[in-house]
């Protein structure tokens, strides 16, 4: 914070918004995937200037002061690992990510919701292990019913996921998959009402 009014006569022609870079922990892993964690370049350059993460990969753009310039970075990694033992986020983003963006009960990838295995009305908690990513199709088709009841079978037994199962998830969706979406995080980011 303040790093840039700390920096004499730093241009600053940028958008503040502009230019996001991408954080790695010291593994070379995103520090987080969800949300991905992200710093404005404002903070990138603070970093830099501060010595505590390295660029891995930068912008074409340049900001410029009277005494220097430099490319902004677009991916640092920091040179002290984070150790990461906390739980992920209950949010509608990490669900679907445990769930690999796919309907457990037929394995379809468009119009994803969110099913009440153990339906609300028999008392079934918005919690980790009895909410699935399902298509609207599936969900439609089970409606208020138990699995059992619709004849539907569940894929794979929901059950909160580590951070280092969202973190593998992750890996199959990359930042540059998710580079459109960074847009959307505000509604990904929503915790799931318990
Ligand atoms: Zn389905």
């Amino acid at each position: 914070m303040g790093l840039i009014s700390e920096l004499p006569d730093m241009a600053m022609p940028l958008k503040d918004g502009s230019h996001p870079c991408l954080i790695l922990n010291a593994d070379y892993q995103p520090l987080n995937y969800f949300p991905l964690s992200l710093w404005s370049w404002q903070d990138a350059v603070k970093a830099v200037f501060l010595d505590r993460v390295s660029i891995v990969e930068h912008y074409s753009q340049e900001v410029r002061s009277a005494n220097m310039s430099m490319l902004l970075p677009s991916v640092v990694a920091l040179k002290d690992f984070v150790p990461q033992n906390r739980s992920p986020a209950f949010t509608r983003f990490n669900l679907f990510l445990r769930d690999g963006f796919s309907c457990v009960y037929c394995g379809n990838d468009d119009e994803l919701t969110f099913d009440h295995v153990h339906p609300r009305r028999l008392g079934g908690q918005t919690s980790w292990d009895n909410i699935v990513a399902a298509c609207t199709k599936c969900n439609l088709k089970k409606g208020g019913r138990t699995p059992v009841e619709a004849g539907m079978v569940l894929t794979r037994a929901p059950a909160q996921p580590s951070i280092y199962e969202l973190q593998a998830q992750g890996r199959r969706f990359p930042p540059g998959y998710l580079h459109e979406s960074w847009l959307d995080f505000l509604y990904w980011d929503l915790e799931l009402q318990t």
